[in-house]
């Protein structure tokens, strides 16, 4: 069987791990800590980021900071995962979800402003599989209404807007390191603070509502509860496990865009037939190889594809329900109907990507794919 995904092991992660055991110190906020966030900031020119224990807790600490009140409004693609949306439910927000573009799952940045009004609070683009939103639109319009932009950048880790590092470009950057992600820690996240009111705040949050991260710089002479918060840092076994991985992006990288290379040209000629479609990239935008997809012509031919994969020992994957029509917020969601959001949802199939796989597999892979299209002699 070829899995949808296989999570990669470095090999230097254990070495790490042992350096945590031997020097004792296991909580948060130790060595491995500062060093996952110094590369972060170095790497992708993010000035003040925090190690989370995953990307929802990330999007949980922006809807604190942003100050959501029971009532207010937050704009997103219903094409995501649960966690958008969920972080700032839980602050009481109101989410106005909007369809994804035609041509990819990315949002339709034009189904924006109509929907600002005084209740609204943030902005939370999402760059799918890694491809970048136009930030440089979202951004002006963040400003024009005094509005927060929170990008979830769970899937974009190393890809780049115009050059900028995906994450360093609204107010928020949030990442995870989910073993399904690019780099993983198994579970993990980091949170990027690109707006420098929020530093101090941040940390507090992060730290139970304690000051104690000042404490531990000499800042104050001792520590207490001071806001809200909660424990969102990960354990220094968990940030050694990260460093090992961050320290092997580019070859990680290197291999996964060779990967993406191969489904690409190996499947061009029948994108060319219109057999089924793969998204264009914008020329804003790169691609960090996350993830491999192709949409169908139809909701039946996906689920009949998925099918003959798995009889061939192949395990292709698809996600995202439209989260407006999710049965914890379909009667809450406003009467707008979200056409793309839906298509992705019915047709959009994910192909196995991760570093084990071999240039072969692929071969195979795609040569099913071909067989599958010939049999079923629609083209
Ligand atoms: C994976 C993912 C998340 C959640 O990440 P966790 O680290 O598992 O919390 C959120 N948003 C998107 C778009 C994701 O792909």
């Amino acid at each position: 069987m070829i899995p949808f995904n296989k999570p990669y092991i470095t090999g230097t992660e254990i070495d790490y791990l042992r350096q945590v055991l031997q020097e004792g110190k296991l909580s948060g906020n130790g060595l491995f800590t500062k060093k996952c966030q110094t590369y972060f900031e170095t790497r992708f020119e993010i000035s003040k980021s925090l190690l989370t224990t995953s990307c929802t807790d990330s999007l949980e600490m922006t809807a604190i900071l942003s100050g959501i009140c029971p009532g207010d409004e937050v704009i997103m693609p219903s094409y995501t995962f649960v966690s958008t949306a969920l972080a700032f439910v839980r602050q009481g927000a109101v989410i106005r979800f909007i369809d994804s573009c035609d041509d990819h799952p990315n949002m339709d940045i034009e189904q924006i402003e109509p929907l600002i009004n005084s209740k609204t609070k943030a902005i939370v683009p999402v760059h799918y599989a890694g491809v970048a939103c136009d930030m440089d639109r979202i951004n002006q319009i963040g400003k024009k209404y005094g509005i927060l932009i929170i990008e979830d950048a769970a899937q974009a880790i190393d890809s780049y807007y115009n050059g900028k590092a995906l994450g360093s470009l609204g107010d928020f950057g949030c990442f995870s390191f989910h073993d399904t992600k690019n780099i993983q820690c198994g579970e993990g996240g980091l949170l990027a603070i690109n707006n420098e009111v929020y530093n101090d705040r941040a940390e507090i949050i992060w730290e139970k509502g304690t000051n104690r991260s000042a404490f531990f710089r000499g800042q104050i002479d001792k520590y207490g509860w001071v806001d809200t918060g909660s424990s969102f840092l990960p354990s220094e076994l968990t940030a050694a496990f990260l460093l090992a991985q961050l320290e092997s992006l580019e070859l990680i990288q290197k291999k996964r865009k060779i990967l993406w290379q191969t489904y690409d040209s190996n499947l061009s000629d029948l994108v060319k037939r219109e057999w089924f479609t793969i998204p264009s990239i914008p020329d804003y935008a790169t691609n960090n190889a996350h993830s491999f997809f192709i949409v169908c012509n139809s909701p039946k031919e996906r689920t009949e594809l998925i099918h003959y994969l798995r009889e061939h020992n192949i395990a292709a994957a698809f996600h995202y329900q439209s989260l407006h029509q999710s049965v914890y917020y379909k009667d809450k969601h406003d009467s707008r109907i979200l056409p793309n959001s839906d298509k992705f949802t019915n047709c959009l199939l994910r192909l196995p990507l991760y570093n084990d796989l071999g240039e072969v597999e692929i071969n195979t892979i795609c040569s099913i794919v071909y067989d599958f299209f010939k049999l079923i002699q629609k083209y």
